[in-house]
This record gives structure tokens, sequence and C-alpha cells, in this order.
């Protein structure tokens, strides 16, 4: 078991983990990324990739994260691959402190500052078909995928303001776009569920619950197999294409009762920047981001981290080098 010690831990290497390493490689923090159960996040289990700026062409997800983990290791990142079983922050970012992290297998991380990067997950229904015809018609995520169902006919599952925000996006590309939702109103907000109501493209479907996605490799998705959650009455409904909408899961059980979380989990972090509710513990990416979650602002707010922890770092060094010049006189 050995310790590694950095003055920036990075924790996730989704888009937020590599921007943070590249930034604050750069920067000459020497940083480690502990790469978790899914080394490269979400974009590892998406293929086409069309809305990541700077490709002309269609790039695949598994791509993008093996360029960004080339260029983090380039400018100086250690890649470790290993996934963080707990952490202790009770140094809360003073002075002489380290934030640790303990690996699976027990080896040792302390940084200086903490880069929390360990992203989230899309809910799935968990019925079957769902598996097997995800990229073949089933998605969890529009903004990513829904170019590809152009002109077709398309579901979207859910009640929420996912829900509803995916409905609306799709009616950009989808003539008929059909919220399924298992009750008979709607938890998205007022003025979104308003629009719903109002667009022409977009017809509800009340209390009908999915019980299984209708369709196999060769011909892809064709329909969702329904039950009424009323009446138990069974129907099929004839689609494309199914967006899966029912919330987000952010991966912040490590953090439980350590930093400030809204009540779905996500971390608070200060308006407008990565700051925790610790000083030296910065949060970016899908982790504090239960709104855009895309590969593109993870990417931002990665960077924004990265300089936070560094102007953080060097505070500190400064405060430090003016409590010895004073002590010295
Ligand atoms: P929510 O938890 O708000 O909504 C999830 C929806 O999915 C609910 O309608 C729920 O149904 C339904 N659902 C859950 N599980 C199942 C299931 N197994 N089968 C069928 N339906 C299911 O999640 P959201 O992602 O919509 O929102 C999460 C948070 O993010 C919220 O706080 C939201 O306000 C915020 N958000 C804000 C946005 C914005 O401000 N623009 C955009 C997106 C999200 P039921 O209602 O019956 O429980």
């Amino acid at each position: 078991m050995a310790t590694h010690t950095t003055k920036m831990l990075i924790v996730g290497s989704g888009p937020a983990g590599m921007s943070a390493a590249i930034y604050g490689a750069r920067a000459g923090l020497k940083p480690i990324v502990v790469q978790g159960l899914q080394p490269g996040g979400q974009l590892t289990i998406t293929t086409d990739v069309e809305n990541y700026p700077g490709f002309r062409d269609v790039i695949q997800g598994p791509w993008l994260m093996e360029q960004m983990q080339a260029q983090a290791e380039h400018v100086g990142t250690r890649m470790l691959w290993d996934t963080v079983v707990s952490i202790d922050l009770s140094g809360r970012g003073q002075a002489g402190t380290a934030f640790r992290a303990i690996g699976d297998g027990g080896d040792v991380y302390e940084g200086e500052t903490l880069v929390i990067a360990t992203g989230a997950q899309a809910k799935w229904l968990g019925v079957a078909g769902e598996v097997e015809l995800a990229g073949k018609g089933v998605s969890a995520c529009a903004t990513c995928d829904g170019f590809f169902f152009r002109g077709k006919k398309v579901a979207v599952i859910g009640g929420g303001n996912t829900a509803v925000e995916e409905a609306l996006y799709m009616t950009h590309h989808s003539p008929e776009v059909t919220l399924i939702h298992r009750r008979d109103s709607l938890r998205a907000e007022r003025i979104l569920q308003d629009r719903l109501f109002a667009h022409p493209n977009i017809k509800v479907l009340w209390n009908k619950r999915v019980d299984h996605f209708v369709g196999d490799a060769q011909t892809g998705l064709t329909g969702l197999a329904l039950v009424d959650t009323l009446s138990g009455e069974n129907s099929v409904f004839p689609t494309d294409g199914a967006f899966v909408a029912i919330g987000h899961a952010p991966a912040t059980e490590l953090f439980k009762d350590k930093l400030e979380m809204d009540a779905s989990g996500y971390l608070i972090v200060e308006p407008g920047t990565p700051q925790t509710s610790i000083p030296g513990v910065f949060a970016c990416g899908d982790v504090m981001d239960p709104i855009y979650r895309q590969a593109v602002t993870a990417a931002g707010t990665g960077c924004m981290a990265a300089l936070d922890a560094e102007r953080f770092i060097a505070e500190r060094e400064f405060a430090a080098q003016k409590e010895l010049a004073q002590a010295a006189e």
C-alpha cells in the first residue's frame, strides 16, 4: 500500500476531471487523478458525439476521452486506476493539512486541494429491452442523441423538469413528441408545463408505465409496451425513439455529512464558482450541475476548479511566507 501526495487531487476522470487535470498540470500542481469505476466517465458509454466543439465530423465518446486523458498525461498528470472508498476532509483546508482519500486496495491519496469530478448517472427504468436497445432507439439524453431522430416520432418518459425540457428540445428534430408519465400530473415547474401544453407537436400520455421496450438488435426500438396505472390495461405505443428522463443520480455518497448538498444529492457550490462548503475543495461537472450536464460545461467547470485550486494554494503559501517573515522580525 502506497501513499501518493500532490497539490491537487482529482477524483473522477470525465471531461470535468480531465480539464481540471490539464489546467492543474500546466500550472505546475502535478495533479493526481483517481479515475474511478468508469474511467473516462459517461462519455465512454456514448457513441456518436456531435456537439463537442472543435470537431467538424462526428467523433466517438470513448475516443474523445482517450484524447483528453492523453493530453492530461502529456502535460504532467498522474493517472491512477483506483476507486476512492472513503475520504477525510477534516483538515478543512487549514495550512499544513491535506485532504485524504483511501483507495479500494488501501492506497492513500493526499491532496493540498481536492477537485471532485465524480459525475452523475442517468437513472434508467430497469425494464426489459432497455439495455439491449440502448443506442438503438433508447437513450437517456436528448441533447446528446436527439439529432439522430430527425423527422422521426419519439417518446419521452418522465414528468419532472428534465422530461419536459427533453420533450421541448426534441420538437426541434421531431414532428411528433409524446411525453409518457406514470401519474396524472407533472412534477416540472409551472413555466415548463405551460410551454409543454402549448406546444402543437407535443402530446401527453397520462397514467402509463413502461412495462418493456419492444424491438431487437436488428429492428432497433419499434415501440413501448405500456400498462395503464389506473385500469391495468396493456397497449403498445409505436415509436422510433424513446428518451428515459426520470432524473439523474450524482455520485456523492462519499461526501455525505461532509459537504453541503441539495435534496437530490448534488454538491452545493458558491454560485458561479466551483467552491464547495470547505475551502480548498472544489466541485465541477455533473456532480454539482443538475441543469446543463454537458461534456463542454463539465470541461468548463473543471477548468474553473483548477484555476481556483491554484489560487487557493498560492494564497495559502503567501500567507505562510508572510507569517515566517513576521516571526523573523
Ligand atoms: P425529478 O426527480 O424532478 O423527476 C423525475 C420524474 O421521473 C418524476 O416525474 C417521476 O415521476 C419520474 N420517475 C421517476 N422514476 C420513475 C420510474 N421508475 N418510472 C417512471 N417514471 C419515473 O428529476 P429531474 O431530472 O426532472 O429533475 C431533478 C432536479 O433537477 C430537480 O430539482 C429539477 O428541478 C432540476 N432540474 C432543473 C432544470 C431547470 O431548472 N431548467 C432542468 C432539469 C432539472 P413522479 O412524478 O411520479 O415521481
